[in-house]
Protein backbone atom coordinates (compact mmCIF):
# COMPACT_ATOMS: atom_id res chain seq x y z
CA UNK A 1 0.00 0.00 0.00
CA UNK A 2 1.39 3.64 -0.50
CA UNK A 3 0.81 7.02 1.18
CA UNK A 4 0.66 9.65 -0.37
CA UNK A 5 3.06 12.68 1.10
CA UNK A 6 2.91 15.89 -0.84
CA UNK A 7 2.39 14.19 -3.82
CA UNK A 8 5.59 11.54 -3.26
CA UNK A 9 4.28 7.57 -3.04
CA UNK A 10 5.40 5.79 0.22
CA UNK A 11 5.35 1.92 0.33
CA UNK A 12 3.96 1.57 3.44
CA UNK A 13 6.26 -1.07 4.62
CA UNK A 14 7.97 -2.31 7.46
CA UNK A 15 11.80 -2.67 7.03
CA UNK A 16 11.68 -6.12 7.24
CA UNK A 17 9.01 -5.92 4.08
CA UNK A 18 11.32 -3.80 2.29
CA UNK A 19 14.52 -6.34 2.55
CA UNK A 20 11.81 -9.25 1.23
CA UNK A 21 10.66 -7.10 -1.63
CA UNK A 22 14.15 -5.88 -2.38
CA UNK A 23 15.18 -9.94 -2.24
CA UNK A 24 12.00 -10.49 -4.80
CA UNK A 25 13.13 -8.22 -7.24
CA UNK A 26 16.17 -9.87 -7.28
CA UNK A 27 14.80 -12.32 -8.62
CA UNK A 28 13.09 -10.76 -11.36
CA UNK A 29 14.97 -10.02 -14.90
CA UNK A 30 14.53 -6.18 -15.09
CA UNK A 31 16.07 -2.94 -13.13
CA UNK A 32 14.08 -1.82 -10.06
CA UNK A 33 14.52 1.91 -8.15
CA UNK A 34 15.20 1.84 -4.75
CA UNK A 35 14.66 5.13 -3.16
CA UNK A 36 14.61 6.32 0.58
CA UNK A 37 13.17 10.12 0.50
CA UNK A 38 13.71 12.03 3.60
CA UNK A 39 11.59 15.43 4.09
CA UNK A 40 14.21 17.13 2.26
CA UNK A 41 14.15 15.27 -0.90
CA UNK A 42 10.27 15.43 -0.78
CA UNK A 43 10.30 19.70 -0.43
CA UNK A 44 12.99 19.45 -3.66
CA UNK A 45 10.46 17.58 -5.70
CA UNK A 46 8.00 20.04 -5.34
CA UNK A 47 10.04 22.41 -7.28
CA UNK A 48 11.41 19.68 -9.66
CA UNK A 49 9.11 18.22 -11.79
CA UNK A 50 11.85 15.01 -12.95
CA UNK A 51 12.41 14.12 -9.06
CA UNK A 52 8.53 14.04 -8.81
CA UNK A 53 8.17 11.77 -11.78
CA UNK A 54 11.06 9.56 -10.89
CA UNK A 55 9.77 9.26 -7.34
CA UNK A 56 6.03 8.15 -8.56
CA UNK A 57 7.76 5.50 -11.40
CA UNK A 58 10.33 3.86 -8.84
CA UNK A 59 9.18 0.40 -7.93
CA UNK A 60 10.11 0.80 -3.69
CA UNK A 61 10.11 4.37 -2.10
CA UNK A 62 11.26 3.84 1.61
CA UNK A 63 10.90 6.95 4.06
CA UNK A 64 14.82 7.35 5.65
CA UNK A 65 13.84 10.46 7.76
CA UNK A 66 11.65 10.61 10.99
CA UNK A 67 10.21 13.85 9.13
CA UNK A 68 8.42 11.61 7.02
CA UNK A 69 6.73 9.22 9.12
CA UNK A 70 5.09 12.19 11.68
CA UNK A 71 4.15 13.77 8.47
CA UNK A 72 2.19 10.61 7.37
CA UNK A 73 0.21 10.69 10.82
CA UNK A 74 -1.83 13.42 8.70
CA UNK A 75 -2.79 10.75 6.13
CA UNK A 76 -5.54 8.36 6.92
CA UNK A 77 -3.18 5.59 6.78
CA UNK A 78 -0.37 6.56 8.85
CA UNK A 79 3.16 5.16 7.77
CA UNK A 80 4.34 2.04 9.49
CA UNK A 81 7.92 2.68 10.08
CA UNK A 82 10.98 4.44 9.42
CA UNK A 83 13.22 2.38 7.16
CA UNK A 84 17.02 3.89 6.54
CA UNK A 85 18.63 3.06 3.64
CA UNK A 86 21.67 2.64 5.35
CA UNK A 87 20.11 -0.41 7.40
CA UNK A 88 18.48 -1.70 4.53
CA UNK A 89 21.58 -1.93 2.59
CA UNK A 90 23.05 -3.97 5.50
CA UNK A 91 20.55 -6.07 6.14
CA UNK A 92 20.29 -7.10 2.35
CA UNK A 93 24.24 -7.86 2.39
CA UNK A 94 23.42 -9.71 5.36
CA UNK A 95 21.63 -12.13 2.55
CA UNK A 96 23.01 -11.43 -0.20
CA UNK A 97 26.26 -13.14 1.66
CA UNK A 98 24.98 -16.48 0.84
CA UNK A 99 24.02 -15.82 -2.54
CA UNK A 100 25.52 -15.89 -5.66
CA UNK A 101 24.42 -12.30 -5.91
CA UNK A 102 27.05 -9.34 -6.95
CA UNK A 103 26.93 -5.56 -6.04
CA UNK A 104 28.84 -2.44 -7.51
CA UNK A 105 29.17 0.40 -5.82
CA UNK A 106 29.58 3.63 -7.72
CA UNK A 107 29.80 7.04 -5.77
CA UNK A 108 31.96 9.13 -2.86
CA UNK A 109 34.97 10.79 -2.79
CA UNK A 110 38.34 9.08 -5.15
CA UNK A 111 39.44 5.87 -2.76
CA UNK A 112 35.77 5.96 -0.78
CA UNK A 113 34.16 3.26 -2.90
CA UNK A 114 37.08 0.81 -2.24
CA UNK A 115 37.08 1.60 1.11
CA UNK A 116 33.60 1.07 1.28
CA UNK A 117 34.58 -2.81 -0.67
CA UNK A 118 37.11 -3.41 2.24
CA UNK A 119 35.13 -2.75 4.70
CA UNK A 120 31.83 -4.95 3.72
CA UNK A 121 33.91 -7.61 2.35
CA UNK A 122 35.52 -8.26 5.97
CA UNK A 123 32.23 -7.71 7.81
CA UNK A 124 30.04 -9.63 5.36
CA UNK A 125 32.33 -12.67 4.68
CA UNK A 126 31.69 -14.00 0.44
CA UNK A 127 29.51 -10.69 -0.44
CA UNK A 128 30.30 -10.33 -3.55
CA UNK A 129 31.48 -7.02 -4.48
CA UNK A 130 32.33 -7.27 -8.37
CA UNK A 131 33.39 -3.42 -9.06
CA UNK A 132 33.35 0.24 -7.59
CA UNK A 133 34.24 3.65 -9.05
CA UNK A 134 33.76 6.80 -7.35
CA UNK A 135 31.40 9.40 -8.12
CA UNK A 136 33.06 12.73 -9.26
CA UNK A 137 33.24 11.81 -13.25
CA UNK A 138 32.83 13.26 -16.21
CA UNK A 139 31.06 12.53 -19.75
CA UNK A 140 34.10 10.27 -21.07
CA UNK A 141 34.20 8.32 -17.74
CA UNK A 142 30.53 7.59 -17.31
CA UNK A 143 30.89 5.99 -20.47
CA UNK A 144 33.38 3.60 -19.33
CA UNK A 145 31.39 3.04 -15.86
CA UNK A 146 28.08 2.60 -17.62
CA UNK A 147 30.32 -0.31 -20.22
CA UNK A 148 31.64 -1.84 -16.79
CA UNK A 149 28.39 -2.11 -15.26
CA UNK A 150 26.62 -3.52 -18.06
CA UNK A 151 30.13 -6.01 -18.46
CA UNK A 152 29.82 -7.29 -15.01
CA UNK A 153 26.26 -7.23 -14.63
CA UNK A 154 26.33 -6.68 -10.89
CA UNK A 155 22.56 -7.82 -9.70
CA UNK A 156 22.54 -4.97 -7.16
CA UNK A 157 23.98 -1.26 -8.29
CA UNK A 158 24.45 0.94 -5.35
CA UNK A 159 25.02 4.87 -6.53
CA UNK A 160 25.73 7.29 -4.44
CA UNK A 161 26.26 10.67 -5.87
CA UNK A 162 24.09 12.74 -3.62
CA UNK A 163 20.33 14.02 -4.00
CA UNK A 164 18.72 14.09 -6.91
CA UNK A 165 21.79 13.46 -9.13
CA UNK A 166 21.66 10.07 -8.17
CA UNK A 167 18.21 9.41 -8.44
CA UNK A 168 18.64 10.88 -11.87
CA UNK A 169 21.48 9.20 -12.87
CA UNK A 170 19.63 6.03 -11.93
CA UNK A 171 16.44 7.11 -14.08
CA UNK A 172 18.64 8.37 -17.13
CA UNK A 173 20.46 5.02 -17.39
CA UNK A 174 17.47 2.64 -16.01
CA UNK A 175 17.00 0.73 -19.37
CA UNK A 176 20.71 0.55 -20.12
CA UNK A 177 22.12 -1.24 -17.11
CA UNK A 178 21.62 -5.00 -16.84
CA UNK A 179 21.01 -4.78 -13.28
CA UNK A 180 17.94 -6.23 -10.63
CA UNK A 181 18.12 -3.14 -8.70
CA UNK A 182 19.31 0.10 -8.67
CA UNK A 183 19.10 1.92 -5.42
CA UNK A 184 19.99 5.47 -4.67
CA UNK A 185 21.97 5.31 -1.16
CA UNK A 186 23.55 8.85 -0.37
CA UNK A 187 26.10 8.95 2.52
CA UNK A 188 25.62 5.58 3.12
CA UNK A 189 28.62 5.23 1.04
CA UNK A 190 31.00 7.06 3.74
CA UNK A 191 29.66 5.11 5.99
CA UNK A 192 29.89 1.67 4.56
CA UNK A 193 33.51 2.83 4.60
CA UNK A 194 34.01 3.82 7.63
CA UNK A 195 34.86 7.86 7.19
CA UNK A 196 31.46 9.03 8.15
CA UNK A 197 29.87 7.55 11.41
CA UNK A 198 26.31 6.28 12.60
CA UNK A 199 24.34 8.20 15.27
CA UNK A 200 24.60 5.98 18.56
CA UNK A 201 21.60 3.33 18.91
CA UNK A 202 19.85 5.52 21.47
CA UNK A 203 19.75 8.74 19.11
CA UNK A 204 18.38 6.20 16.16
CA UNK A 205 16.01 4.76 18.06
CA UNK A 206 14.42 8.22 19.21
CA UNK A 207 14.41 9.06 15.69
CA UNK A 208 17.23 12.01 16.63
CA UNK A 209 19.39 10.66 13.75
CA UNK A 210 19.56 14.19 12.09
CA UNK A 211 20.48 15.32 15.64
CA UNK A 212 23.16 13.79 15.71
CA UNK A 213 24.36 13.92 12.23
CA UNK A 214 23.98 17.90 13.16
CA UNK A 215 25.89 18.13 15.75
CA UNK A 216 29.01 16.44 13.55
CA UNK A 217 28.21 18.34 11.02
CA UNK A 218 26.72 22.12 11.68
CA UNK A 219 26.44 23.26 8.05
CA UNK A 220 23.60 20.86 7.83
CA UNK A 221 21.88 23.12 9.68
CA UNK A 222 20.56 24.84 6.15
CA UNK A 223 19.31 21.60 5.03
CA UNK A 224 17.50 20.87 8.51
CA UNK A 225 15.96 23.93 9.27
CA UNK A 226 13.79 22.79 5.92
CA UNK A 227 12.01 20.06 8.32
CA UNK A 228 9.36 22.57 10.39
CA UNK A 229 8.58 24.31 6.73
CA UNK A 230 7.76 20.24 5.49
CA UNK A 231 5.86 19.68 8.60
CA UNK A 232 4.06 23.21 7.87
CA UNK A 233 3.39 22.62 4.22
CA UNK A 234 1.88 18.69 4.87
CA UNK A 235 -0.54 19.89 7.41
CA UNK A 236 -1.72 23.45 5.20
CA UNK A 237 -2.11 20.57 2.18
CA UNK A 238 -4.61 18.63 5.04
CA UNK A 239 -6.28 21.08 5.79
CA UNK A 240 -7.22 22.98 2.25
CA UNK A 241 -8.15 19.44 1.28
CA UNK A 242 -11.02 19.35 3.82
N1 LIG B 1 28.95 12.57 -4.17
C1 LIG B 1 29.50 12.06 -5.33
N2 LIG B 1 29.51 12.84 -6.45
C2 LIG B 1 28.96 14.09 -6.47
C3 LIG B 1 28.38 14.59 -5.27
C4 LIG B 1 28.38 13.79 -4.13
O1 LIG B 1 29.99 10.94 -5.36
O2 LIG B 1 29.00 14.75 -7.51
C5 LIG B 1 28.96 11.71 -2.97
C6 LIG B 1 29.58 12.34 -1.75
O3 LIG B 1 31.00 12.17 -1.82
C7 LIG B 1 28.96 11.53 -0.64
C8 LIG B 1 27.59 11.11 -1.20
O4 LIG B 1 27.64 11.47 -2.58
O5 LIG B 1 29.70 10.34 -0.45
C9 LIG B 1 26.41 11.78 -0.54
O6 LIG B 1 26.56 13.15 -0.61
P1 LIG B 1 25.70 14.15 0.29
O7 LIG B 1 26.00 13.93 1.72
O8 LIG B 1 25.82 15.50 -0.27
O9 LIG B 1 24.23 13.66 -0.06
P2 LIG B 1 23.01 13.17 0.82
O10 LIG B 1 23.15 11.69 1.04
O11 LIG B 1 22.99 13.95 2.11
O12 LIG B 1 21.86 13.48 -0.08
Amino acid sequence: MKVDVLGVPFDNTTRKDALRQLLNFLTEDHNHLLITPNPEIVMEAQEDEELMKILNEAELVVPDGIGVVLASKFEKNSIKERVPGCDLMFDLFEVMKDMEKSVYILGGAPGVAEKAKRRMGEKYRNLNIIGVHHGYFNEQEEEKIINEIKQLKPDLLMVGLGCPRQEKWIYKNKHKLPVKVSAGIGGTIDIMAGTAKRAPIIFQKMGLEWLHRLLAQPTRIRRIIKLPLFLLTVLKNKINRK
